[in-house]
């Protein structure tokens, strides 16, 4: 019994090292690394206040997961594509985030998913909107940038396509979970109970959940990817930023690789992904800079909310949010992690 306490001590301590001694590391624009990969697991009214310590330790448990699987396939040669799909599938399983099964209902209360990923070597890109069927849009993303002569398709050709492709398609009911259930009935009994309210400080738990991941892969190479459920109460067959190539989603192997998180109208009118990358590209700044820049001053002159992570071509890597949280990891070469939920 003694070894087994002592192991587990061990581990323990080794564990809460390991992330006080990458707490420094978010922004990155030191060294170049050879690969690097970061997640998020949405922005919004996060509060640190407001969230039991289990829940947070389930959260940061779930990102590293995550992270984890990415690193490995980094780790291993394999391409950033890869990474960044199979990264954002963790998530996409998980209930906890505003993705595949813990997606957020509509107004009619049933389950809109939107997805994108993006190769950051040949610029071609890949989105599905408005699925209801498909278990891991992120995958149809991909199918779509592989297998079809199209960059988006949307809801019945999309999940026909998907059928076509042999992905996995559930019955709208495994999305359901009563989280999303009832925060459908508490923005419904609220006054701001149109779409473009719903991002409301006043409602505790009001938050976005939508996960997104980007990577630079050993060879040079960057990708994005984002999937989400939108925003809860969304009627009309309202599409946001996520499956956006441009707001949501963005990578070019010239600049950086960007996903997003946040109010999507506001990501789409800002063109926010592409933006930071055209920055870099037109004006030659950094991406610590062109992020802030976008973040700080454009999305929020304009009244949007949100945040995004990013990787630049030398594999730095900087997070930046104007909300009170954003749950977010990295991981550099050296195997270094991070995990973060609140401001600091
Ligand atoms: N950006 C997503 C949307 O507007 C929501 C989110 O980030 O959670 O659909």
């Amino acid at each position: 019994m003694k070894p087994i306490l002592t192991t587990l001590l061990i581990s323990v301590f080794i564990l809460s090292c390991r992330d006080n001694k990458t707490i420094k590391k978010e922004t990155s624009n030191q060294e170049r690394v050879t690969f690097s990969i970061v997640v998020h697991g949405g922005a919004g009214n996060i509060i640190k206040e407001q969230m039991s310590d289990s829940l947070e330790m389930v959260y940061r448990q779930e990102l590293k997961e995550a992270i984890q699987v990415g690193y490995n396939i980094l780790d291993t040669g394999g391409t950033s594509l890869d990474a960044v799909q199979k990264t954002i599938n963790i998530l996409e399983d998980s209930p906890l985030f505003n993705a595949g099964k813990g997606a957020v209902l509509t107004y009619d209360g049933i389950n809109e998913h939107d997805a994108s990923i993006m190769d950051g070597k040949t610029l071609n890109a890949g989105a599905s909107a408005g699925t209801k069927t498909v278990k891991n849009p992120i995958n149809l993303a991909r199918a779509v940038m592989e297998q079809s002569p199209h960059v988006m398709l949307s809801g019945n050709g999309a999940e026909l396509f998907a059928k076509e492709q042999g992905l996995n398609i559930v019955d709208p009911s495994y999305f359901l979970t009563k989280a999303k259930l009832n925060a459908l009935k508490r923005i419904k009994a609220s006054d701001n109970s149109e779409v473009v309210s719903v991002y409301d400080q006043t409602i505790s738990d009001s938050k976005f959940g939508t996960v997104g991941c980007v990577a630079l892969d050993k060879h040079g190479n960057l990708a994005a990817g984002t999937s989400t459920g939108g925003m809860t109460n969304k009627r009309w067959g309202r599409i946001g930023d996520s499956p956006i190539i441009g707001a949501g989603t963005y990578a070019n192997n010239n600049t950086c690789a960007v996903s997003a998180t946040g109010w999507g109208e506001f990501f789409i009118r800002g063109t926010v992904a592409h933006d930071i990358s055209a920055l870099m590209e037109y004006k030659g700044i950094s991406l610590n800079e062109a992020a802030r820049l976008v973040i700080q001053s454009k999305l929020t002159e304009l009244g949007g909310d949100g945040g995004i992570i990013a990787i630049d071509k030398n594999g730095h890597v900087t997070t930046e949010f104007n909300t009170s949280g954003m749950f977010r990891a990295s991981m550099n070469d050296k195997g270094d992690l991070y995990v973060a939920i609140f401001k600091n």
